[in-house]
Order: structure tokens, then C-alpha cells, then sequence
């Protein structure tokens, strides 16, 4: 650190995204990433429309903040349009949270969380899942905290139903609710069709996941307009070009092609029921996860050994040195391919440790 930087922002420990390796070729099942490239369709567009970045991209995400607005049957005014959903979590705890209205979010749930709050300088609580990783809707009613809630949770997999957040929010009618439904599209009802009943609601999307967009950057949200507003004043006060002219093409081109997000989505959920079955029957214990990954806990082998042999023979998954979960390890389900190699793996590293 220089001794230039912000001392107020001394203790910033940054988030720790995923390896991203470069050199040897892994099998990576560490970041939650698809398994395939982006729908033809969006690299189509994205190539044409690369032919215009000597412009400045359009405004508030252009024609993509409509085309979502469409899609999702909402109006454009209940649509923000941001660089990946990070982008917008951050903001939320920008624009809504401070001293007098602090956050709240799960003692296991997406890490960036707990940066985002020490970058903004907001006071929070982290409340602890109970037994089986399971949150309480009870322990957020009523709280008067804004509530950061990843749905599915992450790197959990569990699914809150819409009647518990349902009354989360309505028990917080001073605060913001966040759902961060990154994962939705694998499994889990969408809180979307709330935003018009609960006008503290907001609905956050990312186009990485089942939109095999990760490495485009978009993310979105819903809520009524005031909140989305509110969001927009600190894109603008920020970056108001966040988005650039590839981004949006290559997000309206993933957004059309729906059968090919529907086929995306199809072939993980049979991977992840197929890999899930297959290593319970390799003594792994797993959540019930509504994901694209899973999270498991190996038997008869720490996790943190069977990451590092897994590694040895090229295939990255993802361990949390953590309190609570340090004996797991997280998933991404890949491929058919990539999960035949990742349980075969792992069965016989597990079976030279028996000695079998
Ligand atoms: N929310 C959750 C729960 C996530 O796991 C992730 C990414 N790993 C994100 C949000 C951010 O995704 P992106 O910025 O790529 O949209």
C-alpha cells in the first residue's frame, strides 16, 4: 500500500474471485461459468456492432434497458442496466445504505457483499444461516436493516420461497430488500412479480450465468422507478457510459436467442442431477442446490486436499477457507465431459486414500 491510499480504506480486504488460470489448460469448474460460448447470435451482433465503438455507447444500457423491459413485462422506468450485477450490488449499497440504515446479509452468502460494504463505509450485520444452511426468514423481520439476499444462495444452492421474502419485505418497509437472483434461471421461483406490490423490492439479474455472458459484463435490476432512479444518479455521478456498445449488442443478441439459453439451462440442471447422484454415491454430502454448481462435502478426505489433488490433475474447483465451510467445496457444473473427468477424478483420489 502506498502511503498515498485512502486511510479510511486501509482495511479494504478485496473480494477473491475464482483462479483464472493462464498457461496449463484446466478443466474450470471454479467460477460458476457456462460451459459453452455465448449464443451465436450475440457474437454476431457484438461483431457488427464493434464496427461503431468510435461513438460513445448509448445511455441508460440503449435499446437493451427496453428489449428487458419487454421481455420481462415490466416498464423500461423499472429497469437499471449495469457492468455485471456487481456493478449494481455495489450501488445499492452506495445509494441505501449508511449510519442511520445499515445492511444485512447471511454469514455464508456471495463474499462481494462484505467488500462492498467496507468500500462504502456502511455498518452492517451478518446473520448466521441456521442448521443445513438454511435461512431463517424469521431473523429478517422486522430488522430495519436493508437485506442483501443471494436467491439461490451462494455457494449454498438453497432456494428461499417467495412467501418468506414476501414477508421480509413487507416487514421492512423502511429499507431496501435485494435479491440477488444471479442463479434464478437453474432453479427457484423469481421475486420479480413483486416489485409492483412492494415498492422496496429490488430484483437484481446478470446475464453470466444461464446467458453465458460472463465475460461480457451485464448485469440488470428491477424496482420501481424512484429506486431505479436513484440507481441511475450514481451510474451518473459515476461512469454514465457503463456499458459498452459490445456489451449491450452482445446482451440484446443473448436476450433474443431464448432457445439457446433454454438448451443452456436444460443441459445443467441434467449435468447437476446426474453429477450430484454420482458423487453421493461417492459418500460426498450436498446441499440441495438450485444452481449451476454444487456444494459438496467430500468423506474420509479434507476438502482442501481434494481441491489440491483435483488441481494437480487440472481441474479447478472452488474452496473456501471459512469458518462453516472450509470441509466443502463448490462445484460449477460443467459439461457432460468436464463432470465424467471431475467425478472419475475424484473417485480415485478418494479410493488411493483408502488404500483400496
Ligand atoms: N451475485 C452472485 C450471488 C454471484 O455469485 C455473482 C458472481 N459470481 C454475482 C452476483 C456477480 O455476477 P456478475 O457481476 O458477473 O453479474
Amino acid at each position: 500500500m502506498s502511503r498515498f491510499f485512502n486511510p479510511s480504506l486501509a482495511g479494504l480486504d478485496p473480494y477473491t474471485p475464482g483462479e483464472q488460470p493462464s498457461g496449463r489448460k484446466f478443466i474450470k469448474l471454479n467460477t460458476n461459468e457456462p460451459p459453452c460460448p455465448p449464443s451465436p447470435l450475440a457474437i454476431e451482433y457484438a461483431k457488427t456492432e464493434a464496427a461503431r465503438c468510435n461513438l460513445y455507447p448509448p445511455l441508460d444500457g440503449g435499446e437493451l434497458r427496453l428489449k428487458l423491459a419487454e421481455h420481462y413485462g415490466v416498464s423500461p422506468e423499472e429497469v437499471v442496466v449495469t457492468n455485471g450485477s456487481d456493478e449494481v450490488l455495489n450501488f445499492l449499497f452506495k445509494a441505501f445504505c449508511h449510519k442511520d440504515s445499515p445492511a444485512a446479509f447471511a454469514d455464508i452468502t456471495y463474499g462481494f457483499y462484505s467488500v462492498f460494504v467496507a468500500l462504502n463505509g456502511v455498518p452492517f450485520e451478518e446473520i448466521p444461516l441456521r442448521d443445513g444452511f438454511k435461512i431463517a426468514p424469521e431473523d429478517y423481520i422486522g430488522i430495519n436493516k436493508n437485506i442483501f439476499i443471494a436467491n439461490p444462495n451462494a455457494p449454498t444452492g438453497l432456494v428461499l420461497p417467495l412467501c418468506d421474502i414476501e414477508r421480509i419485505a413487507e416487514s421492512n418497509p423502511n429499507n431496501i430488500v435485494v435479491i440477488d437472483e444471479a442463479y434464478i434461471d437453474f432453479g427457484g421461483e423469481s421475486a420479480l412479480g413483486l416489485i409492483k406490490k412492494y415498492g422496496n423490492l429490488v430484483v437484481v439479474r446478470t446475464f453470466s450465468k444461464s446467458r453465458a455472458l460472463a465475460g461480457g459484463r451485464v448485469g440488470y435490476a428491477f424496482a420501481r422507478p424512484e429506486i431505479i432512479s436513484d440507481i441511475y444518479r450514481i451510474i451518473y455521478s459515476t461512469n454514465p457510459y457503463n456499458l459498452s456498445r459490445t456489451d449491450i449488442a452482445m446482451a440484446l443478441g443473448a436476450l433474443e436467442d431464448e432457445a439457446y439459453t433454454r438448451a443452456l439451462v436444460g443441459g445443467i440442471i441434467e449435468q447437476r442431477r446426474r453429477a450430484s447422484e454420482e458423487l453421493k454415491s461417492l459418500g460426498f454430502e450436498l446441499t440441495d442446490s438450485s444452481a449451476n454448481f454444487i456444494f459438496a462435502k467430500p468423506n474420509g478426505i479434507s476438502a482442501k486436499e481434494l481441491y489440491e489433488r483435483l488441481k494437480d490433475r487440472g481441474i479447478l474447483v472452488r474452496y473456501f477457507d471459512r469458518p462453516r465451510i472450509s470441509d466443502r467445496l463448490r462445484i460449477t457444473v460443467g459439461s457432460e465431459d468436464e463432470m465424467t473427468a471431475l467425478i472419475s477424478a475424484a473417485a480415485e483420489i478418494m479410493k488411493g486414500r483408502d488404500g483400496k
